[in-house]
């Protein structure tokens, strides 16, 4: 599973996907209007340097779809969740979540072939599990997603454990678990990241 994994993350095709589904996600968000005062809202996208991306992608893949509220006085920001950015992490959704898993069980010279080779040092690698273990075990949004499955997801291995009950490819499989998550990736979102 775990070579699977790797090739996906330098996969462009996978990142185009990636955005496919965000635009859409954005194109919904824009309909619905200002959270607050219903008015129309126009974009007002910024751009982000994530890191963690395969070369040879666009400049579109720079960019946070927002939007902004275009009443006086209001003005509200609403950004909406994203498969591809993980709140203010810098580095992908994907890589926060794929590195974890291929972390699992590696032996200190394959890790350091695993940082080599998608450019993230050890250091990031160990917050990231910190984060999985305690910031977000312990999230609101966990407990109650953590409800949904029986019997229990192994929260010592998250996300392996998160991801290996979901069915189908790995792509399949990865953009499940990127779903799950879009509830704390959006500029609304519950703050675990
Ligand atoms: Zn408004």
């Amino acid at each position: 599973m775990h070579p699977l994994y790797s090739t996906l993350l330098g996969d462009t095709r996978f990142h185009e996907l990636l955005l496919d589904c965000d635009q859409d996600i954005a194109i919904a968000a824009r309909r619905e209007r200002c959270l607050l005062c219903r008015s129309v809202v126009h974009s007002a996208r910024y751009r982000r340097k994530p890191r963690g991306r395969p070369a040879g992608l666009g400049e579109e893949h720079d960019w946070r779809f927002s939007f902004c509220c275009t009443l006086d006085g209001c003005r509200k920001r609403k950004t909406p969740p994203s498969l591809r950015f993980l709140g203010r992490k810098v580095y992908l959704a994907a890589m926060v979540v794929l590195i974890a898993i291929m972390r699992e069980g590696a032996t200190p010279g394959r890790m350091g072939r695993l940082s080599g080779l998608v450019g993230v040092d050890r250091r990031t690698v160990q917050r990231w599990r910190k984060w999985w273990r305690d910031r977000f075990t312990t999230s609101p949004f966990w407990r109650q997603a953590a409800a949904a499955f029986m019997p229990p997801v192994n929260q010592d291995r998250l996300p392996a454990s998160l991801i290996e009950r979901f069915i189908g490819s790995a792509p399949e499989r990865l953009i499940a678990v990127l779903r799950l998550l879009l509830p704390i990736t959006g500029g609304n979102a519950v703050h675990v990241v």
